[in-house]
């Protein structure tokens, strides 16, 4: 069992938890072939990356981002004509690095520029360069510097520079040192009148070496966040563009439905919108395979056929019935849809959306998150009694929430302290505090199910009826009973 709960929590809040679980990307050229199947260090370097051929992507193709546009316009300027800048002796930055959570359209920003600026465009991942053998790396490096300087006008993109990019520690690694020497040698050595740039993304800015993002190398950094309401019905519309669509659907309405996601979910909704209009034999894409496409995108597939047996419904049912009583008695999100039908790695689901952009989130919300979390557990063991696998996901989400307010927000009694993952060997003192959010977050769990059994019970038994419930049936459940806060302890 699983819940989905795609809210907007601080932005560095989510880069930690996003940012655990890196999307491949799309990773060609020499750099890819040279790695694979080779045991021995090679006798002679490959060459560097061809340019990429890709579709033609402009500006247009970006939505929203205009501030980063803007930053943009100047340095795809001097591509084309550096003699200008270099008259008035102005340097331009020759390193651009973008972070922010998975999706935001880093790449896509810089494959637009490459295209706006007439420039090539060198694609490589961070991951390419780390190799066994020292100084394979960096001699990647230096090729794939030699080739962008040979074709005149170029962009260089390394995707997840934090491969090579990290902080160096104590412990050496002779050859990830190597690799990044080389590339602060390379972006040192620009001459005034050579039109390369350099772009660089990561999710994960903290990890990257003081070294590399000093002024002089990667001394612009402009972060890409998920987009807010405007930005996401911008970006549906350049997605929808070439899709026929029933005149009923708003794109605005699949905004508001959508807060927290990112680019790459409203691209992959629009597209998983089509394939479902045409497995359909539907002439456009009405509200219906949105809806479906939404719920795909973020639950993953049905899996109508997977049997079940009435015991283990039951649990599912209880267990999803939980957590929507939860998240309704504190209401912070809506809950348009619970559903005991599996999906993805979930056997059930409770959908939760904020109810609008947030960009902050208090101490208290965050507790009530992990009470939401614990909403499933909590109902199967004042039920059966007996805790089930079934809770695995829930845990390890209340779990990270939990030490990210004691190691990170400074939201327990140790104060206003960052604790460091190397300070945290064996530190007592804040094992303690997560185990009293954590206790605490399931004690009230558990509290709000007692003192409120028979909606619990009446949830889950029409779950088991009609196997999932809208909002409103939900609502109608709960009718005028209100749902009675836990017990004080
Ligand atoms: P990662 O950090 O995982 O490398 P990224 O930030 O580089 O991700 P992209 O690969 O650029 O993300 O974006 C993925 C896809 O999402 C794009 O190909 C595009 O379809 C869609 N997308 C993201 N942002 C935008 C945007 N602003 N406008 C239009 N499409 C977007």
């Amino acid at each position: 069992l699983m819940i989905f709960l795609f809210s907007l929590i601080l932005p560095f809040f989510l880069f930690l938890i996003l940012s655990l679980s890196r999307r491949p990307l799309p990773s060609e050229g020499a750099f890819q072939k040279a790695k694979e199947g080779r045991k021995n260090p090679p006798a002679e370097e490959p060459q560097a990356a061809q340019p990429q051929v890709f579709p033609q992507i402009t500006f247009e193709d970006v939505a929203g981002l205009d501030e980063v546009k803007e930053e943009l316009w100047e340095i795809i300027d001097f591509l084309k004509d550096p003699q200008r800048y270099e008259k008035m002796g102005a340097k331009l930055p020759r390193g651009v690095l973008f972070y922010g959570p998975p999706g935001t359209g880093k790449t896509l920003l810089a494959k637009a520029a490459a295209q706006e600026a007439s420039a090539s465009f060198h694609f490589a991942s961070g991951s390419e360069f780390v190799e066994k053998y020292v100084g394979v790396g960096a001699k990647r490096v230096r090729n794939l510097f030699e080739k962008a300087r040979r074709e005149g006008p170029s962009i260089i993109f390394i995707d997840e520079i934090d491969a090579i990019g990290a902080r160096r520690t104590n412990e050496s690694n002779n050859e990830k040192d190597q690799t990044l020497n080389q590339l602060l040698v390379e972006m040192d050595g620009f001459q005034p009148n050579e039109t390369v740039i350099v772009m660089a993304a990561t999710n994960r800015l903290d990890l990257l070496d003081e070294a590399l993002i000093r002024p002089g190398r990667f001394d612009r950094q402009i972060y890409m966040g998920n987009p807010d309401l405007k930005v996401r019905e911008e970006i549906l519309s350049v997605h929808f563009r070439n899709k026929p669509v029933d005149g009923s659907v708003a794109l605005k309405s699949i905004a508001r439905r959508t807060p927290g996601m990112s680019g790459a979910h409203l691209a992959s909704i629009a597209n998983e919108a089509a394939i479902l209009a045409v497995r359909f034999h539907k002439r456009s894409i009405g509200e219906k395979e949105i809806d479906m496409a939404i719920e795909k995108v973020l639950a993953g597939p049905e899996h109508k056929r997977c049997v079940i047996s009435p015991r283990e419904r039951e649990k599912i049912a209880f267990h999803e019935a939980g957590h929507a009583l939860v998240s309704k008695f504190f209401g912070h999100e809506s809950v348009p849809k619970v559903s005991i039908i599996s999906r993805g790695r979930a056997l059930g689901y409770t959908m939760q959306v904020p109810r609008e952009d947030r960009y902050l989130i208090t101490a208290t919300e965050l507790k009530d998150k992990i009470q939401v979390l614990f909403g499933g557990r909590a109902a199967e063991s004042l039920i059966y009694n007996e805790l089930s696998s079934g809770a695995k996901d829930d845990l390890k989400k209340a779990n990270q929430l939990a030490r990210e307010m004691v190691c990170q927000l400074g939201m327990s009694s140790l104060g206003n302290i960052v604790y460091e993952a190397g300070d945290l060997k064996e530190n007592a003192a804040v094992e303690n505090e997560i185990r009293r959010i954590i206790d605490d977050c399931y004690e009230g769990a558990l509290g709000i199910l007692k003192n409120n059994f028979q909606t619990l019970s009446d949830i889950a038994r029409r779950l088991m009826e009609q196997e999932t419930l809208l909002e409103e049936e939900l609502d109608q459940i709960i009718g005028k009973r209100k749902i009675s806060p836990p017990s004080p302890a």
